[in-house]
């Protein structure tokens, strides 16, 4: 460097004292045309003598920046020569001078420090060989800037035009260094390298990391942009959205929505767990778009945990004889079944339990059961909801759904407990006989867990999420009968039967409840509806068939509806209902008055069945033909109706002697026993010895008398075995005018159940063995 240092060619200028302006982080090259701000006392003296001159100045860089009084060696002694083109002073005190740097110069000595430098300069020139080599540095700098500028994009392209035109190696260096971003120590270090060539070289390396470092940025810029656009457009979309919402007025309803569902929490004074819970799903609907599809799972399930009771209660009354009233004005006769419904309240009260049996009403349809229920509901003056479990075949039906499920929704009990608003309703489960089981999973077991006091304080539901408590609920079920019901369940009820009606309180229930309560339900008044003991008779013989009152119920409301239509249509008063113009308002009668044969028939006897519908007559007839002796069954009859009329046969084949029976002509024939209505599945023993009275009928030509009915098993030694239902299969009898019924000896201790006025119009006779049977049965005695 020295030995090149030496083939300069140093020039003095004029050997004459210039100003020195020490600047702060700028270095200012040769041929550079650069705005300064000069502020500092020392700096404007120089400018302003400099000014009176011929305006050249020395520039040179101050070692340190923050140096604010600068001795002489805190300046670089290399700089630069200038010419200040134009001053302008600036109101508050300080200077803008534009300088065009003239050329390099070296700071031989400091001449005066105060009030300004004046320095001795000389001033550098450079005469570096246009040589190859140059020329190649120059090309690959000139390249290389080129590049610099597309990727740094600070400097106009233009820019590349005018370094391209020039040709001095030296020059070039300070120009394209003048463009460069460089931190004021390269500069100065440029400034510094006194040959062209060195200056070139340096700037390569600064150009070659430059890019490098604008490459680096690129890359890092570019990442840096990606991210920002992507929060960027997420942020301008949910904008958007909200301003949009806006639009649509949805923003504002959401946000009261929350506000009224936040307050609706604190008016409830739900337990702690509930509201933490309900607070956690209102936060969730909160962060949810208005629309989304969970908004409205979210929303669902909220307003059910804000509907669903959790402390709202009831206060029971305790007066059971204000209880006894109420069932009374709800319900005529059902003595016994009040009296238990009674008893059953009365313990309640006495030992202040609320866990205890469930009571399980037991009868066929439209004998009051679920009606019951309601009149217990309102006696205790408590809440009443009713579900139907007929059909459910589901668990989650009484369980619920887990919310994941499309379309999930509580359970039966959860919307039971909805609809009642209170913790402690009571809850009738009607038909519990009809839940069957498939693959959905067993319903009863989750009832179980319902219905067990142990358990049913911690009822867990698969929507709600929340453990429930029905320990307060008092559980009702109804059930046909209780063969449906689930043993399980059944252990844990106390069942209460409910039996048929016989024609007379059914005459009492219509004149008391149903007629007063139908007119009310119309419209109508008292006078405007005549509608006599015998129209309701005639109505219950001739158009109900049935253990209850629903059908009575019907046919009572369509009179209403009849007269009604009437009385506006005609303007009567009054309509008259006779059984002589009743078929005018039902149509014709549908059930004769007496099912029973109108002959004494051969081979035809009349047995009685109990199904959970009520009772009802059951003809039997058999008949015989020439074949092989074998017995033919048909009727749709179970397995146990069908092994009764093999023993029935046996018993009467062997017996056939003593009934006076030919044994060949059995060996001959065929007998067919058949039970008429053969579309509906029959089963059951106690056909047995209408069965047998039907076959010794049919073999012996002895007609059976029309108006006996008879019920009974049948063992092979022709003993009559006890059966069920005997008071639906009487009022069965009763109802279709049978006047004698057999039934076996050991159900006679059941007769106690039986309404007097049925006892006294129909002939009771208990039977021990088919030989009474056949004695009381057949027209014609036996032997
Ligand atoms: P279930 O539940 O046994 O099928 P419901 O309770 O539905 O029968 O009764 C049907 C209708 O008959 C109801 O309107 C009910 O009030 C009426 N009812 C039944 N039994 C009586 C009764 N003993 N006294 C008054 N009304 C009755």
């Amino acid at each position: 460097m020295n030995e090149l240092k030496d083939d300069l060619e140093i020039q003095e200028v004029k050997n004459k004292a210039l100003p020195l302006l020490p600047l702060r982080g700028v270095v200012v090259f040769p041929y550079m045309v650069v705005p300064l701000n000069v502020g500092r006392e020392i700096s404007i003296k120089a400018l302003e003598e400099a000014m009176l001159g011929d305006r050249i100045v020395v520039l040179s860089s101050q070692k340190q920046e923050n140096v604010a009084e600068p001795k002489p060696e805190d300046i670089f002694s290399v700089g630069t020569i200038a010419e200040a083109k134009q001053l302008l002073k600036l109101p508050d005190g300080t200077m803008r001078v534009v300088v065009e740097g003239l050329a390099r110069a070296k700071i031989k000595s400091f001449i005066q420090e105060e009030p300004y430098y004046l320095v001795e300069a000389e001033e550098v020139t450079d005469n570096t060989k246009h040589t190859l080599a140059i020329e190649a540095l120059m090309r690959s700098v000139i390249s290389d800037f080129e590049q610099y500028i597309k990727l740094s994009k600070r400097i106009p392209p233009e820019t590349l035009a005018s370094v391209v035109t020039v040709e001095d190696p030296g020059r070039l260096a300070d120009l394209i260094a003048s463009y460069l971003m460089l931190r004021p120590s390269e500069k100065q270090a440029i400034l510094e390298s006194l040959e062209a060539e060195v200056r070139l070289q340096k700037l390569s390396a600064i150009l070659a990391r430059e890019m490098e470092i604008l490459e680096l940025e690129k890359k890092i810029h570019a990442a840096v942009r990606k991210q920002m656009e992507k929060t960027q457009k997420e942020y301008y979309l949910r904008e958007q959205m909200k301003a949009i919402q806006k639009e649509l007025g949805d923003q504002d309803e959401k946000e009261a929505e929350i506000e009224e569902l936040r307050t609706k929490v604190k008016e409830l004074e739900l337990p702690e767990k509930i509201a933490a819970k309900a607070e956690k799903e209102i936060r969730k609907l909160e962060r949810m778009g208005n629309h989304a599809a969970e908004a409205v799972v979210v929303r669902n399930y909220i307003d059910l945990l804000l509907t669903v009771p959790w402390t709202k209660e009831t206060v029971d009354s305790a007066d059971l004889k204000a209880a006894e009233k109420i069932l009374n004005e709800d319900h005529y006769g059902l003595e016994k079944v009040k009296e238990r419904i009674l008893e059953f309240l009365a313990v309640r009260h006495l030992t202040n339990q609320i866990k205890g049996p469930i009571l399980c009403l037991v009868g066929p349809p439209g004998v009051g059961k679920t009606s019951l229920g309601r009149s217990v509901a309102r006696a205790l003056n408590r809440e009443f909801v009713r579900i139907s479990l007929g059909g459910v075949r589901d668990e989650a039906e009484i369980r619920g759904h887990r919310r994941t499920y499309v379309g999930a929704m509580a359970g039966r009990i959860i919307q039971g407990m909805k609809e009642a608003g209170t913790v402690n309703p009571v809850f009738l489960l009607d038909e519990i006989d009809k839940m069957s089981t498939d693959f959905r999973g067993d319903p009863s077991s989750a009832l179980l867990e319902v219905l067990d006091p142990a358990q049913n304080n911690t009822f867990s539901d698969h929507y709600l999420e929340l453990p429930y408590d029905l320990s307060k609920v008092m559980f009702i079920t109804t059930a046909n009968g209780v063969q449906g019901i689930p043993a399980p369940l059944l252990d844990r009820m106390e069942v209460i039967y409910l039996s048929g009606y016989t024609e007379d309180e059914k005459v009492k229930i219509a004149e008391k409840y149903l007629v007063p309560k139908a007119l009310s339900e119309h419209g109508l008044v008292k006078k405007n509806l005549s509608l006599g003991e015998k129209t309701l008779r005639r109505v219950i013989s001739g158009y109900t068939r049935e253990a209850g009152v629903r059908n009575l119920e019907r046919n009572i409301a369509s009179l209403c509806r009849k007269a009604g239509k009437e009385i506006v249509c005609s303007e009567v008063e009054k309509v008259k209902i006779t059984p002589q113009n009743l078929h005018k308002f039902l149509g014709p009668q549908k059930f004769l008055d007496s099912l029973a044969e109108k002959r004494d028939e051969i081979g035809v006897a009349t047995g009685l069945a109990w199904t959970s519908v009520g009772g009802d007559i059951l003809p039997i007839e058999v008949a015989l033909m020439p074949g092989k002796g074998s017995l033919i069954l048909t009727g749709k009859l179970g397995d146990v109706m069908k092994e009764s009329a093999q023993a029935a046969f046996s018993y009467v084949r062997s017996r056939s002697k003593k009934l006076g029976i030919d044994s060949d002509f059995l060996e001959k024939n065929e007998v067919h026993i058949h039970v008429p209505e053969g579309a509906i599945p029959k089963d059951g023993p106690s056909a047995g010895i209408t069965m047998a009275t039907a076959l010794v009928s049919a073999l012996t030509d002895n007609p059976v008398c029309r108006e006996v009915a008879m019920t009974g098993e049948i063992t092979l030694r022709g003993r009559v075995l006890p059966i069920g239902g005997l008071k639906e299969k009487l009022l069965a009898a009763h109802r279709s005018g049978i006047k004698k019924v057999l039934i076996p000896f050991e159900n006679k201790k059941d007769l106690e159940d039986i309404p007097a006025n049925v006892r006294d119009l129909l002939k009771i006779v208990p039977v021990e063995n088919l030989d009474q049977v056949l004695e009381e049965a057949l027209v014609n005695h036996v032997n």
